[in-house]
């Protein structure tokens, strides 16, 4: 295969040639403001993602993991608690709990998508359960209303992982304020990615905003007045310059990605799944384009063959990783650990030509490796 029709997972240095210009601008401006901590950028990113997310508060952290972590500590989430957590997701969503000194209790994914089961939510609630966190897994919500419906019968704490759903909207409005506090990850790779770490909460609560901005910041809101044991975990300026650059293209690339999982949705006949469907109600920014496959391994290797890269989100669940089945052995999640040897995710990103696209579908369908069941 001649070296032109590689197709990458994604081309991460896309957003930069694409607005070149304008980021080495905001770079320099920053440069020359000699504020490197904090300060204005910050600010007026803070500003306008909250604008953007519908939410009345952002507050920017230093990376996803910080940013939840500092969402369930917000929310009153501490040693000796449990919190429900998708099992099908990336590690940060357990790993923030732990580090509140708080148990993780996974859920297993839903039958027909990707998403926490909202059928086996109730039945893992005890008496120690403190809060609830879903994840919108490749861009698509979760079925929020219901998810708060569940929390509010039984006195828990809602908070939303959203480090792939920048731009997803639930009914009919952008995620970020649908319930009590929102985490987000900047990782260069997110819909809305920093060119390094970032990350941010957003809340309609000012009390939980005013706890994260202080335990982010040493616990302190006045110089060298400590009122709680807190961190260092701020949202660089450099990065807060550029990510206000590129929250400007965040829809258009979004839009763009939208229309890659058109056309895998079509040409893969994938109509049927929820997991696919697209409506003002509830839409998918979709970070990623997951399709499951009884030989994804093959169909993996074939796509390679044809210098088509595809990546796996997630091949082992937390709850299988060493780091916690010693902590907690025993755990089972059918569908999850189902998922992990069947989902495959496609190449897709704001700057795919429909060109590529093409190429994945007709490597697929011509791999006799693909049925859309
Ligand atoms: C990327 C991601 C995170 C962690 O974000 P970092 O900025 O890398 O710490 C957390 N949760 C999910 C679902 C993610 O995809």
């Amino acid at each position: 295969m001649p070296a032109e029709s590689k197709v990458p997972f994604l081309d991460v240095g896309a957003t930069y040639r694409e607005l070149k210009v304008d980021i080495n601008l905001a770079i320099t401006r920053v440069l020359e403001s000699g504020v490197f901590v904090q300060g204005e950028e910050v600010r007026l990113f803070e500003n306008e993602f909250a604008e953007y997310t519908g939410a009345n508060h952002c507050v920017g952290v230093g990376n996803g993991l910080e940013a939840l972590r500092l969402a369930l500590r917000a929310v009153g989430v501490a040693t000796g608690d449990e919190v429900l957590v998708p099992s099908h997701t990336f590690i940060a969503t357990w790993l923030a709990v732990t580090q509140c000194g708080a148990t993780p209790v996974g859920i297993d994914t839903e039958p027909n998508g990707f998403n926490i089961d909202v059928q086996s939510i109730e039945r893992a609630i005890s008496s120690r359960t403190k809060a609830i966190v879903m994840v919108h897994l490749y861009g698509l919500p979760s079925p929020i209303d219901e998810i708060l419906q569940i929390a509010r019968r039984n006195n828990l704490m809602v908070v939303e992982d959203a480090a792939q759903a920048h731009g997803a909207v639930y009914q009919n409005r952008r995620i970020g304020s649908h319930s009590d506090i929102i985490s987000w990850s900047f990782y260069p790779g997110k819909n809305l990615g920093a060119f390094g770490d970032g990350g941010a909460v957003t809340t309609n609560n000012a009390e939980f905003a005013e706890r994260v901005r202080t335990e982010s910041n040493y616990g302190s809101r006045l110089k060298y007045q400590h009122n709680i044991l807190g961190t260092n975990s701020r949202l660089d300026p450099l990065q807060a310059a550029i990510l206000r650059v590129k929250l400007q293209s965040l829809d258009a690339w979004n839009n763009r990605r939208r229309r890659v999982a058109s056309h895998y949705i079509q040409e893969l006949g994938l109509n049927s799944g929820s997991a696919y469907s697209q409506s003002a109600i509830r839409d998918s920014s979709w970070h990623l384009f997951v399709i499951e496959t009884r030989e994804r391994d093959q169909l993996r290797d074939f796509l390679a063959a044809q210098g088509i890269e595809t990546l796996i989100h997630y091949p082992v669940p937390p709850h299988s990783q060493r780091a916690y089945g010693e902590l907690h052995p025993g755990m089972r999640y059918l569908r999850t650990e189902q998922l992990a040897s069947k989902v495959l995710s496609l190449p897709i990103g704001p700057h795919m030509e429909d060109a590529a696209v093409s190429s994945v579908v007709d490597a697929i369908q011509s791999s006799n490796l693909w049925d859309s069941n």
